[in-house]
């Protein structure tokens, strides 16, 4: 379904919008896609300003790419993402969107306005990476592969909405609804979403989220994967191995932890996963071990699995710990070892509904410009936040070919990459509805 391989411009737009009903037949089990998402799709590409979007995105392609790499370059380590975000608030600045700003956690925000009395759909992408300051972010090229770290998660997404922007405006398409584009910091890891998080504590009337991360435009996340994460630490009295045996032991306490986490079974539907990935701890070989702390990492796609999960393992967290005391005999509790949990991660769980009407436009927005809906997932994303809150989200790839993400070999390639910012715009336009076009297909929300 690669229909735009061989062919450039407008005809490109024609010959995809005929590709329509194949390629979503071909949708991993899904519901059919709502009509009102097919009607409006079919009336934006066969609108002569879209079909000018569209082509001007195609032969845009170079210079996205051009702006990923210099994006990608600029070091944007997780709590340090500010360089970064000064030079993609000037890009946006640049495009005309001149309400440009930082908000206090450090996102990038700029509205694009519409003429009024629509919904408010936010357009995303994660400034931060997962690889710390100094790590070497020069971009690489062999054989039109570009490798550099970060470069598709998501240096991609970046790219991918300026390429949005440029095309709406080259073509000058009025929305009813207002987008709010953003480079968001702290997606990534420890970072827990405190962007996305500080974004809607401070904005409560946004109707619709899109987060553009990854690349593959075949692969819709719908759902979002919780987590909870803690840091869980024994400390007891210690001493010398020979001299003070008979005290109970941190790194005692902790092995016998391990030992009752790893046989908890949870549910594989909802899929509920559960890891200790980190320990350290104790003084020396000779010494009964004062300290000793694991890392946990427990996952969900469902906010009640996750909550379970987390009251059976912390108890048995707090039951390694008793054991070891009732081990040795101990009573008194100076000479007890004690257990501190941290919670170090927070993602909020949630189900997306496979016949959402976000979905169903970006389904039939995939197929019009020539992609094919491989699979409708859940992951762990910005957009997390957003379905918490029981608002309409996508994460949606931002187009090309790559992989290697979260590792110093990542790469892209700018396979048909202009697929990605061809279908966000699509996309955007049917859910916020194009002036004397299309009505919105995002609803407003009671705010
Ligand atoms: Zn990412």
């Amino acid at each position: 379904m690669k229909c735009l391989l061989n062919c450039r411009g407008l005809a490109a737009a024609l010959v995809c919008s005929l590709a329509l009903s194949t390629a979503a037949a071909q949708s991993p089990k899904l519901p059919p896609i709502p009509p009102a998402a097919v009607a409006a799709i079919e009336k934006l590409t066969s609108h002569a300003g879209v079909r000018q979007a569209l082509a001007f995105i195609r032969d845009d392609d170079e210079r996205t790419l051009r702006e990923q790499i210099e994006l990608t370059e600029i070091p944007s380590p997780p709590f340090k993402e500010a360089v970064r975000a000064a030079d993609y608030l000037e890009r946006f600045k640049a495009l005309g969107l001149s309400d440009a700003r930082l908000d206090a956690e450090g996102n990038v925000i700029a509205t694009r306005k519409g003429s009024g009395g629509g919904p408010t759909l936010v357009v995303s992408a994660h400034l931060d990476t997962v690889f710390p300051e100094g790590t070497d972010v020069k971009v690489r090229v062999t054989d039109k592969r570009y490798a550099a770290p970060g470069i598709g998660d998501d240096g991609r997404g970046l790219a991918a909405i300026l390429s949005v922007i440029r095309g709406l405006n080259e073509a000058q398409l009025r929305t009813v609804g207002d987008i709010i584009f953003m480079g968001t910091v702290g997606e990534e890891e420890l970072g827990d979403l405190r962007g996305v998080k500080a974004f809607f504590r401070e904005n409560r009337s946004i109707d619709g989220f899109i987060s553009i991360d990854g690349i593959d435009i075949g692969r819709i996340v719908n759902s979002a994967t919780g987590s909870r994460r803690y840091r869980i630490l024994y400390t007891g009295p210690g001493g010398h191995s020979f001299q003070a045996f008979g005290q109970p032991s941190a790194a005692h306490a902790l092995g016998r932890a391990i030992a009752k986490i790893s046989e908890v079974r949870p549910p594989a539907q909802p899929k509920t996963t559960f890891t200790v990935g980190t320990l350290k701890g104790g003084t020396s070989v000779n010494s009964i071990a004062a300290e000793a702390e694991l890392g946990l990492d427990m996952r969900s796609d469902d906010a009640a699995e996750l909550a379970k999960l987390e009251r059976q393992i912390l108890q048995l967290a707090r039951d390694a710990a008793d054991d070891e005391n009732r081990r040795w005999g101990r009573k008194d509790a100076k000479e007890m070892v004690k257990v501190e949990f941290k919670l170090v991660g927070d993602r909020p769980a949630g189900t997306g509904s496979p016949d959402s009407p976000m979905l169903g436009v970006a389904r039939q927005a995939i197929a019009a410009v020539g992609g094919e809906v491989k699979s409708v997932a859940s992951s762990s994303t910005d957009s997390n936040q957003a379905i918490s809150l029981g608002i309409p989200a996508l994460t949606l790839g931002g187009g090309g070919d790559g992989g290697g993400a979260h590792g110093p070999d990542e790469w892209y390639s700018p396979l048909d990459a202009w697929l990605g910012p061809q279908h966000h715009l699509l996309a955007l336009l049917a859910l916020v509805g194009l002036e004397g076009v299309t009505q919105p297909l995002l609803l407003k929300r009671g705010h």
